[in-house]
C-alpha cells in the first residue's frame, strides 16, 4: 500500500516518524501512565486494520452507515453482560472517559430538571473524583461538592451520605478512584442514593476492563457494578484496559429512559434533524471499529488472561516498593494502578520523597506521574504521590523496572522534599511579588504577563518547555493558588501550539 504514495507523500510521512522518535514510547512498558500495553503485538495490527477499513465512515449516522450501529450494539451488549447489567441497562460509545463523564452529569442535569427543579444542582463525591466532573460541572452548570478523605484515599460513606439533598442530581464513587486506585463504597453510597431518589454514577473509567477479573488476596471484589442496586450508570474506557486505540470509552444506563435523557435532538434548523447521543456531530468510525474489533478478538478470556497479568504485575511492584526503606504504597490499592508516598514512620535520612524519586527514576528512562499534595475541604492535607499504571506489558519488565525503582530510591533517600514554601521563599523578590500580585486577579492576568510568570519561573519556552527535574515545579504548582496555577498552565499548553 505504501507504493501507491507519491515520493512527497513519502517525505511527509517520514517527517511524522521522525517527530514521533521524540514522543514517550508508547509500547515497552517504560511510561506508566496514559498507554496501555496489552503486550500483544497483533491486537496493534488488528486495531490498524480495523481504524482504514472504517476510517471514511461517518460515526454521525448509524442509519447511513449501519455498521457504526453493528458494532456499538456489540461493546453495549458485552459491557453490559461484563458489568453485570440486565436487559434495561443500554447505553453509548462515546470518544473517551471525559465524554463519558461529562455526558453521565448531562444526563442527570436534565433527569433533574425534568423534574421540575429548579436552581443549581449538585454533584456529590469523593474529592478523589476524577478532574472530568469538575469540568462536566463546569460546562453545564453544576455544582461539585467534594466530599475530603483519609490518608488511605477512603471516604466515609456516611460523609458522603450527610450531603444529600434535593439539590443533588447525582453523586459519583469510582471503581477505582484514579490517584490512589481506592475503591469507594458503592454499596453504601448506591443504596442510600436509592432511597434518597438520586442517581449513583459509577465511574469505572479505569476499572471498567479490568476489575470485573480482580481478585483481593484471591477473592472476589465486593459487588461494584450493576450487581449493585442503586447505581444507575457506569462508565468504563475501552481505550484504557479495554487496550483500544484511544477515542473509545463506554457510557451504560440502567433503564432506557435515563439512557434517552442523553441524547440531544433538534429539527429546528433548516438542515436535517440532528439526534446526537455524544457530543460529537461527525466523528471518525475508526476508534469504534478498533475497540470492536479488539474486544471481539480477546472475548471474556483474552481479558481475564491480561487482567491476570496486570494483577501479578501489579503485586509484584507493590511488594517490591514494600522493600524499599522510606516509600510506601499509599492505601489497599483495587485494579492495576498504585500511588507512592513517603514513609513517614522512619527517621527523616532514610525518608524518600516520591517526586525526587519519580524524576530519578526518569533519568534511567521510566515515566512515573507525579501528582501533587492537596489541601481538603476538611483542612486536612493529602500528601504528594507518584502514580504508576501497571499494564500486562509490565510483566515483561518487572525485573528491570524494580531495579530502577529501588536504585532511585537509593540516590535520593534522605535528601529533603522541597517544601513549597521553600520553593517560593527562593524565587527572587521582584518575581515573588510579581506572582503575589497575579494571585489575587487570576481572572484579569493576560496572555503576556502570564507568558512572563512562566519564563522567570524557567518554564515554557525554547524547545523543552519542562524542565529536566519536576519536583520543584510540583512543588510550585502544590502551593500557589488554583486559579493562578491553572491559568499558568494554560498559558503554558496554549504556546505549545501557537504557531
Ligand atoms: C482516565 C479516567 C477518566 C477520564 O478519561 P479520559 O479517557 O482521559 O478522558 C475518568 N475517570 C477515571 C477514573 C479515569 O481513570
Amino acid at each position: 500500500m505504501t507504493s501507491a504514495l507519491t515520493p512527497r507523500s513519502v517525505k511527509i510521512l517520514e517527517t511524522l516518524r521522525q517527530r514521533r522518535e521524540a514522543d514517550a514510547p508508547t509500547h515497552g512498558g517504560h511510561v506508566l501512565s496514559y498507554v496501555y500495553d496489552s503486550g500483544l503485538a497483533e491486537l496493534d495490527e488488528l486495531a490498524a486494520e480495523a481504524i482504514r477499513i472504517m476510517q471514511s465512515v461517518n460515526g454521525l449516522d448509524p442509519t447511513t452507515f449501519p455498521s457504526v450501529a453493528f458494532m456499538e450494539r456489540d461493546l453495549v451488549r458485552f459491557a453490559r453482560d461484563m458489568l453485570h447489567g440486565d436487559s434495561d441497562v443500554v447505553g453509548s460509545v462515546t470518544s473517551g472517559g471525559t465524554e463519558s463523564c461529562l455526558l453521565a452529569v448531562k444526563t442527570a442535569r436534565d433527569l433533574w430538571r425534568a423534574a421540575g427543579r429548579v436552581g443549581i444542582p449538585r454533584i456529590v463525591a469523593p474529592i478523589t473524583v476524577h478532574a472530568a466532573f469538575a469540568k462536566a460541572a463546569h460546562y453545564f452548570g453544576l455544582e461539585l461538592d467534594l466530599v475530603s478523605v483519609d490518608g488511605n484515599g477512603r471516604v466515609d460513606p456516611q460523609a458522603l451520605v450527610s450531603r444529600f439533598g434535593a439539590d443533588v442530581a447525582l453523586v459519583v464513587v469510582s471503581a477505582p478512584a484514579y490517584p490512589h486506585a481506592t475503591l469507594d463504597p458503592i454499596a453504601t453510597v448506591a443504596a442510600a442514593a436509592q432511597s434518597a431518589g438520586i442517581p449513583c454514577h459509577v465511574d469505572a473509567c479505569i476499572g471498567g476492563w479490568v476489575l470485573p477479573w480482580w481478585t483481593i488476596d484471591g477473592t472476589a471484589l465486593p459487588a461494584w457494578d450493576f450487581a449493585v442496586p442503586g447505581v444507575t450508570s457506569i462508565s468504563a474506557d475501552l481505550h484504557k484496559f479495554g487496550y483500544a486505540p484511544k477515542g473509545a470509552s463506554v457510557l451504560l444506563h440502567r433503564s432506557r429512559d435515563r439512557h434517552r435523557a442523553q441524547y440531544f435532538a433538534t429539527k429546528r434548523w433548516p438542515g436535517y434533524p440532528v439526534v446526537n447521543p455524544t457530543l460529537l456531530g461527525s466523528k471518525s468510525a475508526g476508534a469504534l471499529a478498533a475497540a470492536w474489533a479488539i474486544v471481539q478478538r480477546l472475548g471474556h478470556d483474552g481479558f481475564a488472561g491480561l487482567a491476570a497479568s496486570c494483577q501479578r504485575a501489579t503485586d509484584a511492584v507493590a511488594s517490591a516498593i514494600a522493600d524499599i526503606d522510606g516509600l510506601r504504597v499509599v492505601g489497599s490499592p483495587v485494579g492495576p494502578l498504585l500511588a507512592v508516598t513517603t514513609d513517614e514512620s522512619v527517621p527523616e535520612e532514610r525518608r524518600v520523597d516520591p517526586h525526587l524519586w519519580a524524576d530519578r527514576v526518569r533519568v534511567d528512562g521510566w515515566l512515573l506521574q507525579q501528582q501533587p499534595g492537596i489541601s481538603q475541604p476538611d483542612g486536612t492535607h493529602l500528601p504528594a504521590t507518584t502514580h504508576l499504571t501497571i499494564t500486562p506489558v509490565t510483566e515483561s519488565v518487572l525485573a528491570e523496572l524494580t531495579a530502577a525503582l529501588t536504585a532511585a530510591a537509593d540516590a535520593v533517600r534522605g535528601a529533603p522534599r522541597i517544601p513549597a514554601e521553600a520553593v517560593l521563599a527562593q524565587l527572587p523578590e521582584d518575581i515573588r511579588v510579581a506572582l503575589g500580585s497575579l494571585a489575587a486577579s487570576p481572572g484579569a492576568i493576560g496572555s503576556d504577563e502570564a507568558f512572563a510568570a512562566l519564563t522567570a519561573l524557567g518554564i515554557g519556552s525554547g524547545e523543552a518547555p519542562l524542565p529536566e527535574s519536576m519536583a520543584p515545579l510540583l512543588a510550585l504548582i502544590e502551593a500557589l493558588p488554583a486559579p493562578l496555577v491553572e491559568r499558568l498552565l494554560t498559558e503554558l499548553l496554549a504556546r505549545l501550539i501557537e504557531p
